[in-house]
């Protein structure tokens, strides 16, 4: 029983080298993404990065050139796995003129489900069961995504894999999408979740996956995020070699990390001033210093753009040219 309980969970997704070519460029560029069981996983880049391609690939809407997919620790095309993952990418495949329930049994019965009753029950917990006779044309862009997210939920799956699914959504229709992702997330749903909304994308988030040209940059989870983004004191310095023995000296507590051959970044310094002033009295010019916290979006943007702009950190710093 205790081995049974102490085997760790397979990832709900992992994928290896994964590909996608289209002619000869390849929108997706051996991919290892790893999605654990549980997780919120925001996914993230710039458009045409290649989110929506990675997310098709992961629910069978399109076939990858080459690598590998496993979800819940089995191959994607496995039959298993296939009923235990939901999607809504891009559009939602609505029919304008029908409602919201002849929209759902059209899918469900598209997918061989027998039991209508599940029809009910997605359209409740998406807060979409008293929409009635009201034609899906006329419904607002929060409910259409909310009828997406209940279509993507029939067959009650394990994984949800929405592409967007905030986009284009007024605040109060965000806060619905985000407030049903946190609920069916604590029913033990895992998600995926591409978004351009950085800052929306970091409140639900437990793990990140950042993209850009088709390569995965970065795969972090919501903790090693937070330390990446904590407060740190820069200084700019003739040469970081000099300034180095005299902190660690002076001050043996604190962490540094050489930025580049100027710039030194000090974690847990709290008197930025006694640090000026020992580096000046030993002869070391202090070109620019100040402290710094780096919010998560400014985070994700140097990490998609691929470059640190170290002069653009900070407002509260100070050149002392
Ligand atoms: P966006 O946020 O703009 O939707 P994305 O990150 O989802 O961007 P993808 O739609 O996956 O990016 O596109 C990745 C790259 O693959 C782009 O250069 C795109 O032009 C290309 N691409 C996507 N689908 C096709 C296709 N069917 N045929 C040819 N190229 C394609």
């Amino acid at each position: 029983m205790e081995q049974i309980n102490s085997t760790p969970k397979p990832l709900a997704v992992e994928t290896t080298a994964l590909t996608k070519r289209y002619r000869s460029k390849a929108a997706v560029y051996h991919l290892d993404m790893k999605v654990p069981t549980g997780a919120i996983y925001g996914f993230i880049g710039r458009n045409g990065a290649g989110k929506s391609t990675t997310l098709k690939m992961l629910c069978g809407l399109a076939a990858p050139t080459g690598g590998e997919i496993r979800l819940f620790g089995r191959p994607a095309g496995d039959p298993m796995t296939a009923r235990r993952v939901g999607c809504l990418i891009e559009s939602a495949g609505l029919y304008p003129n029908m409602t919201a329930r002849q929209n759902a049994i059209a899918k469900a019965k598209c997918m061989g489900l027998a039991d209508m009753k599940y029809v009910d029950k997605v359209l409740d917990i998406t807060g979409m069961g008293h929409t009635g006779n009201k034609k899906t044309k006329l419904f607002s862009m929060g409910m259409k995504q909310r009828l997406g997210i209940a279509l993507a939920l029939l067959g009650n799956p394990d994984l949800l894999i929405l592409d967007e699914p905030i986009n284009g959504l007024d605040p109060e229709g965000v806060r619905e999408i985000r407030q049903l992702i946190q609920r069916l997330n604590e029913e033990g749903k895992t998600f995926v979740i591409s978004s351009h909304i950085l800052g929306e994308l970091s409140k639900l988030a437990t793990h990140y996956g950042i993209i850009k040209d088709g390569s995965l940059v970065e795969q972090i989870n919501r903790e090693e995020l937070a330390h990446k983004c904590t407060d740190y004191f820069r200084i700019e310095v003739a040469d970081t070699r000099r300034a180095l023995p005299l902190i660690a000296e002076h001050l043996p507590g604190v962490e540094t990390e050489v930025y580049d051959s100027r710039n030194i970044r000090l974690y847990g310094i709290k008197d930025g001033a006694a640090l000026n002033r020992l580096l000046v009295e030993n002869h070391i010019p202090v070109y620019a210093s100040g402290f710094h916290h780096m919010d998560l979006e400014e985070y994700f943007l140097s990490r998609m753009d691929g470059t640190h702009h170290p002069e653009n950190e900070t407002n509260q710093e100070v050149k002392n040219v």
